[in-house]
């Protein structure tokens, strides 16, 4: 949270100064816009998780160490979730993770679980690394439950990406595009490469349809970004994580904004308010 402030700071600066020095315009950014309401993902998600079976020992897929694995249930999705021993992480923590990321998204937890692989799983650690994610596997460490939902929604983002370009090979290259029309960065880790750009707004949509945090922002977000919205909002029904059932969706319904996230919304709708005036 601190970084995401400091850049908007940073921002909000260099727009001041920008027609004094004449420099070109700073790209703005969608997580510096987005900051205050980029956490706490979850939070009023209603859905329990429970377990269908297990624990069933097994041998962990990257380092063949001991590990448990669980079949989950959780709304209309099945998924498993494996923990590696040295990690040390209760089940019911790792299903209070999945339990925060948005309904959609949990598709990725099921393209995760097929056949043999491992579904979501759990590392003592990844070589430095918080996370990765792919059609084949969703490996993480454990982490705070907001950030591993926000990690968790990030991987889901390559997932279903990868997910809807076996049906449409140039979906990235229709990012690259949709990118350059957009004319926004997502984020700083976004600008290092064009999947890393697709995996963040993935992460940032997530929030803007989240329960708590994201009330209304959804259409903020479509403004900011139509062509990444659009193409994203394809990718999700490509890869089947949207339509979400009918009871899931009513469930979600009934989440309850907290009063805290108010002030949060409305301090993202002025900025968005500001920058338009700015031009
Ligand atoms: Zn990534």
């Amino acid at each position: 949270m601190t970084k995401h402030a400091f850049l908007l700071a940073a921002f909000c600066t260099s727009l001041a100064h920008g027609e004094a020095e004449a420099k070109p315009p700073q790209r703005q950014m969608l997580y510096s816009i987005f900051a205050p309401i980029m956490q706490d993902m979850g939070s009023c998600n209603l859905q329990k998780a429970s377990v269908v079976s297990g624990p069933v020992e097994m041998k962990m897929t990257n380092n063949k160490q001991p590990g448990k694995q669980w079949w989950i249930r959780l709304g209309q999705s099945k998924f498993k979730v494996t923990i590696e021993d040295s990690a040390n992480l209760k089940l019911e923590t790792a299903l209070a993770n999945a339990e925060r990321i948005p309904i959609a998204y949990r598709r990725a937890l099921e393209v995760v679980s097929e056949d043999k692989k491992a579904g979501l799983a759990f590392y003592k650690t990844l070589g430095g690394a918080a996370a990765h994610g792919g059609q084949a596997y969703l490996n993480m460490i454990p982490l705070k439950g907001d950030r591993a939902a926000s990690v968790i929604a990030h991987e889901a983002g390559h997932v279903l990406e990868q997910r809807a370009r076996s049906a449409e090979k140039d979906i990235l290259d229709r990012w690259a595009e949709a990118v350059k029309a957009d004319n926004i960065d997502v984020s700083r880790y976004g600008n290092k490469a064009n999947p890393e750009d697709q995996a963040e707004f993935a992460r940032l949509y997530a929030y803007c349809i989240d329960s708590a945090v994201g009330k209304g922002m959804k259409g903020e977000l479509k403004k900011l970004s139509p062509e990444r919205f659009e193409l994203w909002e394809h990718m999700l029904r490509e890869s089947k994580a949207l339509p979400i059932s009918d009871s899931d969706a009513e469930l979600k319904k009934r989440a309850v904004l907290s009063e805290k996230m108010k002030p949060k919304l409305a301090q993202v709708r002025a900025t968005i308010k500001e920058l338009a005036t700015k031009g």
